[in-house]
């Protein structure tokens, strides 16, 4: 594959640094092509950009911005399986699940925006013989800056809303998973979009996101990725009275109830746990079932994770790739070591010393799925982000035990709550720390709702009106009658 470029003012332009960095494929070791390792004069290059195309983007109207998203989705759409191979090639994940998941939501995150823009509504408020006008302006040029899980998926998501509102675009995607980004500026090149509207720049997160942070005349940011990365990002931005938007990481909870219907549930809780071999945000990392019906729970569960297909990608029947890379899988290998000396059992998986996952690819990132049995709720494996395909059990007694252990985390991004009494499932849902709970059922979006997470998963929300208000400023005029 080509050299990828930047892409800044409407050109595919090489770094200013004379740089660049070797894009891995995760599942076979190979290089697939290289990506700019850009720096600040890049940074800067793509933000005067932005910057010169902000008055006449922001003039037009919102009728033909939505127009505009309608085109990039149908243009998206005609390259879906072009998306779902690059996602799959960058990512080492199924291509049969980048088809489902990634290609198809970056789609409908362009579609989605598109309609529900059109559903703003003009507010109004009489009082004291006046009239208050809400008008909304663009924020300006923002920043977005994108992790390797779900690339195009949550690249988009930003974009889309950006937008339409009215702003440009500076955008930072992983160094790691940079194709189909690339993929998005060629269909914006392909549909003519203003010059300087979106910008590309890629490269390391400490030179180009930290970069694109700290420049006066980026005027938003939202961030998605760790934690830890987010308390950076938020130390620099907050002393400029940015606007930020962070989505960071969680430790998810998986509340079984006794009355659960196993037979029934068990294959949403594979899903919930295992989909993009655990590296979903939203993936529940922590099982808590009822003591009364934990054999039967861990008989179902162990037998479904250990029948999954792990290995090629490019086979329609895998359900499981390899990892993001293989510094990764070292990671959640030292986690799963961990979990052993914390006093943990491995039920199925574990780590792939002894027996290499797939033969075929023995060069591959690859995991097996993992589930742990016997640690403390408080242990490390049991508060700590792994973001990779491995599990942990705990059973509780009752629903005040259960509510106390999935709120013994620092995160509170997402939880699912599985139970065969729907209303019981809700009541208990309220009293969990987070953004988002789902009963009976897991990554089921609809786009209108808030997303996001509190405690240390973030800060603000995203989705539907959430996003269009973080993409937009709000002023109000008060004429007296
Ligand atoms: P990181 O925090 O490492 O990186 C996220 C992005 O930030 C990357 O583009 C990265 O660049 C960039 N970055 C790194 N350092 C800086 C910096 N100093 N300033 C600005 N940008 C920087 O996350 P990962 O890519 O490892 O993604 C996994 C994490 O993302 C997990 O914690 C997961 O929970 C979280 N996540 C949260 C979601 C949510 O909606 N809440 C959804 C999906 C994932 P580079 O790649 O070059 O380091």
């Amino acid at each position: 594959m080509e050299p990828l470029l930047n892409y800044i003012n409407g050109a595919f332009v090489p770094p200013r640094t004379g740089e660049s960095l070797d894009d891995l494929n995760p599942a076979t070791g190979e290089t697939i092509t290289t990506v700019p390792k850009s720096g600040e004069l890049d940074v800067e290059h793509a933000v005067r950009a932005a910057n010169a195309a902000r008055t006449a983007w922001a003039a037009t109207t919102l009728e033909e911005r939505i127009g505009w998203l309608h085109r990039i989705a149908d243009a998206l759409e005609a390259r879906s399986e072009d998306i779902a191979r690059l996602e799959s090639l960058d990512t080492g994940k199924p291509v049969s699940l980048a088809r489902r998941v990634d290609a198809a939501r970056s789609v409908s995150n362009f579609r989605f925006f598109a309609e529900h823009a059109a559903t703003l509504e003009a507010k109004v408020f009489e009082s004291n013989g006046a009239t208050n006008h809400v008008h909304r302006k663009p924020v300006g040029c923002v920043g977005l800056i994108t992790p390797w899980n779900l690339p195009l998926y949550l690249l988009s998501w930003k974009v889309a809303p950006a937008l339409v509102m009215g702003n440009t675009i500076v955008a930072k995607p992983s160094e790691m998973t940079p194709l189909t980004a690339n993929l998005l500026a060629e269909v914006l090149h392909e549909l003519n979009l203003p010059r300087g509207v979106f910008n590309l720049v890629h490269g390391l997160g400490p030179d180009v996101g930290q970069a694109m942070v700290a420049h006066p005349s980026v005027h938003a940011i939202s961030f998605t990725g760790g934690t830890a990365t987010g308390a950076i990002v938020a130390k620099t931005a907050a002393p400029m009275f940015k606007k930020l938007s962070l989505e960071l990481g969680g430790k998810n909870a998986t509340v079984v109830l006794e009355d659960a219907p196993l037979d029934t549930v068990l294959d949403g809780l594979v899903r919930a746990s295992f989909t993009n071999a655990g590296q979903v945000c939203l993936c529940g990392s922590r099982i808590l079932v009822h003591e009364r019906i934990k054999d039967a729970f861990v008989h179902g569960f162990v037998e479904r994770v250990a029948s999954l297909k792990v290995g090629d990608p490019t086979d329609e029947t895998t359900d499981m790739g390899s990892v993001i890379s293989h510094a990764h899988r070292d990671k959640v290998e030292g986690y799963i070591r961990l979990a052993m000396e914390e006093g943990g059992t491995v039920l199925t998986g574990g780590t792939s010393d002894a027996t290499p996952v797939d033969d075929a690819h023995p060069d591959g990132a690859f995991l097996r799925p993992t589930v742990i049995d016997g640690l403390p709720i408080d242990a490390r494996c049991a508060t700590e982000e792994i973001f990779g395909p491995v599990v942990t059990l705990h059973t509780f007694q009752n629903e005040d035990e259960a509510v106390a252990m999935a709120n013994a985390t620092d995160y509170g991004l997402a939880g699912s709550v599985w139970t065969g009494d729907a209303e019981r499932g809700h009541r208990l849902a309220q009293r969990i720390d987070s953004g988002i709970v789902w009963v009976n059922t897991w990554l089921n979006r609809d786009l209108r709702t808030p997303f996001g997470g509190v405690k240390q998963s973030g800060v603000g929300r995203e989705g539907g009106d959430w996003s269009l208000n973080f993409f937009s400023e709000l002023s109000n005029v008060c004429v007296q009658h």
